[in-house]
C-alpha cells in the first residue's frame, strides 16, 4: 500500500473521454489499495486560450489579475476528474491550491512554493478519499492567487509528494518516458528505464520538452522519486531517481542532448590582465543575458581572445554591448556567429570512465565535424559546431555511444 501523487498534464485531460480515461486510471491504483492524491493541468490549449482573451482587453494585464484568470483552467479539471470518480463509486474531493494552502511567494506568474499544509490533504487520504489537486497555482501570504509558470503543475506535483512524503510521483504526459535523446532526430532513440536527477537536469534541453525543469531540481532536492509515464499507453515509463543504474552492464552515456538556438559570440585581442573576463562578462550579466559555454585563450602576445555563447535572441544586445567594452579595453575585433549549435553527452558512468571525451571526438572527426568550442563538466561533454552538422552529430554521437536500439514498433 503505497501514497502515490499522479499529475495529469493537458492532453492527459484534454477532453471530457481523457478525463474519464484518468479516473479509470486512478480507479485502478485505489482498487490495488493504494492512496492516491492527483494534481492536474487545465485541458490542453485552455491556458493559452485564457492568456489569449486577456490581451484581447490589454497589452500588458497586471501579473495579479493574469494569475486569477490563468489559475481557472486547473479548477475546472479538479471538478471534472472528481465527478468522473464520484461516479464510479469512488469519493473524491477537488481542491484549488490556495484550499491546500499551497503557499507561496508574491512573485505573480512566477511564484516560488515556500510551505504545504498537509494535514488537510491526509485526513481525506486516511478516510479513503482521492485527493484532486489544482496544479499550477497557490496562494501568497496576503491572500493573494499565484501561479508557478507554464508547467507549473509538475512542480504542484513534486510540492506535494515532497510534503506528504508519498512513495512516487508520476507525472502523466503524452510521451512514455525520457528518452535518449530527441526521437524525432533519431528514430532508433530509446526509453531510458531510469535516469538520475542530475543527469535529467542535464539533459534539460531536452527534458523540459516532458518535465518542468523546476520539478526535477525540486524532486532531487526532496528525493522525491519520480516517474515519467504515458496517460494513453500502458509502460513502465522512466524513473528518475537518485542512484545511477546499478546494473555493471549500464551504459556509460545516458543520452545526448543539444540546443540549436545559441549563438557564439568572441572578442579577440583583450589584455591578459586581472579583471579582464570580469569586465567583459559583467556587463553581459547586468543585462540579463545568460551566458552558456565560455572559452578563454592566451594568444602569444600577451593578449586574450574570449568566446561565450548566448541565447540566440539576445546575440544583437551581447554583441552592443560588447562593443562598448571593446573599445574601452582596446580590443581587436568582435566575431559574432548564430549558426551554431551545442550537442552534449551526459551520462554519471563519465565520472568513472577514462576516454569518453576522445572517444566523442574520433567520432565527430569521422563525420568530419569540425568542433569550434568544447567544455564538459563531471558528467557532461559539450561541444559547439555548425548548426547545419546537428543531426548529423547527434545520430553519430548516439551510434558511437550504443545508444540506438531496436525501432519500437508501432502498435
Ligand atoms: N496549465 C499550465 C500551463 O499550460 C500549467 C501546466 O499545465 O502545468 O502552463
Ligand atoms: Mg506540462
Amino acid at each position: 500500500m503505497s501514497l502515490i501523487v499522479q499529475k495529469f498534464g493537458g492532453t492527459s485531460v484534454g477532453s471530457v473521454e481523457r478525463i474519464e480515461a484518468v479516473a479509470d486510471k486512478i480507479a485502478g491504483y485505489r482498487d490495488q489499495g493504494h492512496s492516491v492524491v492527483a494534481v492536474v493541468s487545465a485541458m490542453s490549449g485552455e491556458t493559452n486560450r485564457l492568456i489569449g482573451l486577456a490581451h484581447d482587453i490589454q497589452d500588458h494585464p497586471t501579473p495579479r489579475e493574469m494569475d486569477v484568470l490563468v489559475s481557472t483552467g486547473e479548477q475546472v479539471t479538479t471538478a471534472l476528474l472528481s465527478m468522473a470518480l464520484n461516479k464510479r463509486g469512488y469519493t473524491a474531493k477537488s481542491y484549488n491550491g490556495s484550499q491546500v494552502r499551497i503557499l507561496t511567494d508574491d512573485t505573480h506568474t512566477k511564484a516560488r512554493i515556500k510551505s504545504i499544509d498537509g494535514d488537510r490533504i491526509r485526513k481525506d487520504i486516511e478516510a479513503g478519499t482521492v485527493v484532486v489537486v489544482a496544479g499550477f497555482q497557490g496562494v501568497d501570504e496576503a491572500g493573494n492567487i499565484t501561479t508557478l509558470g507554464r508547467g507549473g503543475s509538475d512542480t504542484t506535483a513534486v510540492a506535494l509528494a515532497a510534503a506528504l512524503k508519498a512513495d512516487e510521483c508520476q507525472i502523466y504526459t503524452d510521451v512514455d518516458g525520457v528518452y535518449t535523446t530527441d526521437p524525432r532526430v533519431v528514430e532508433n532513440a530509446q526509453r531510458l528505464d531510469t535516469i538520475t536527477f542530475e543527469e535529467m537536469l542535464e539533459m534539460a534541453s531536452l527534458g523540459s520538452k516532458v518535465l518542468q525543469i523546476r520539478s526535477v531540481e525540486f524532486a532531487g532536492k526532496y528525493q522525491v522519486p519520480l516517474r515519467v509515464l504515458s496517460s494513453f499507453v500502458d509502460g513502465p515509463g522512466t524513473l528518475i531517481t537518485l542512484e545511477s543504474d546499478t546494473n555493471m552492464e549500464a551504459p556509460v552515456i545516458s543520452g545526448i542532448a543539444f540546443q540549436r538556438d545559441e549563438a557564439k559570440i568572441s572578442i579577440m585581442g583583450i589584455p591578459d590582465r586581472p579583471g579582464v573576463a570580469s569586465q567583459v562578462l559583467g556587463p553581459i550579466s547586468d543585462a540579463n543575458i545568460e551566458v552558456d559555454v565560455i572559452v578563454q585563450n592566451v594568444a602569444a602576445d600577451n593578449t586574450n581572445d574570449l568566446t561565450f555563447t548566448v541565447h540566440r535572441n539576445d546575440l544583437q544586445d551581447a554583441a552592443a554591448i560588447l562593443n562598448q567594452v571593446a573599445e574601452k579595453l582596446g580590443a581587436r575585433e568582435i566575431v559574432t556567429d548564430d549558426q551554431i549549435c551545442k550537442v552534449s553527452l551526459v551520462g554519471v558512468g563519465m565520472r568513472s570512465h577514462a576516454g569518453i571525451a576522445s572517444k566523442m571526438f574520433a567520432a565527430l572527426a569521422e563525420l568530419s565535424i569540425n568542433i569550434q568550442l568544447i567544455t564538459t563538466s563531471e558528467i557532461k561533454i559539450s561541444v559547439v559546431v555548425d548548426e547545419k552538422y546537428m543531426e548529423l552529430a547527434v545520430r553519430g554521437l548516439h551510434s558511437a555511444f550504443g545508444l540506438d536500439g531496436e525501432p519500437e514498433s508501432v502498435e
